[in-house]
């Protein structure tokens, strides 16, 4: 009985670890795919389950490709395979999309968008844009992270030729 015990704590301890990685790749991914709201539920539900889950710990295994088409970063699968079946049984409430995203969200930091704002105050397709910016050097520095909404100009950006040679350019700047 005290071995059940431990083993029930050291479950808990293990899900618990796994829990902080799997937050950090929801953040890193969160620019990049549109339905990740999904997949950050599932953490945060995680969390309060962690002792709920314990039984079930390493018994759903197969299924977690299915449960998350999205890419993932290397290592272990992350633990969507268990928190579907834990929800439906632990007869938890169940949380949809984020109600920010329907009423009073905020609007996206790029004037005249309009949308509601997803991640450091954009909307998800200009937060990829200024992902992109950046990592190609060219983020305006009005595009700050958590700007007032419809505080800040979008760019157009070149097409064609003369993207490729703005790009260049600024590769050359970024690395003289
Ligand atoms: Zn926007």
């Amino acid at each position: 009985m005290s071995v059940d015990k431990a083993f029930r704590e050291m479950v808990r301890n293990e899900i618990e670890a796994q829990l902080k990685p799997l937050r950090d790749l929801v953040s890193r991914l969160e620019a990049g795919t549109a339905d990740l709201d999904r997949l950050r539920s599932v953490a945060e539900q995680l969390a309060p389950l962690a002792s709920a889950v314990g039984p079930l710990f390493g018994a759903g295994g197969g299924r977690a490709a299915v449960a998350a088409p999205a890419r993932r970063g290397p290592g272990r699968p992350a633990r969507s395979a268990a928190a579907p079946a834990a929800a439906a049984s632990g007869g938890g409430k169940r949380r949809g999309r984020k109600p920010a995203a329907e009423g009073g969200a905020r609007e996206c930091a790029i004037g005249g968008c309009g949308k509601p704002s997803r991640t450091k105050g954009y909307c998800a397709a200009h937060y990829q844009k200024l992902r992109m910016l950046e990592k190609t050097g060219r983020r305006p520095s009005a595009w700050v992270d958590y700007a007032e909404p419809n505080s800040v100009d979008d760019i157009k950006l070149p097409r064609g030729r003369a993207a490729a040679k703005a790009l260049a350019e600024a590769a050359q700047k970024n690395a003289g």
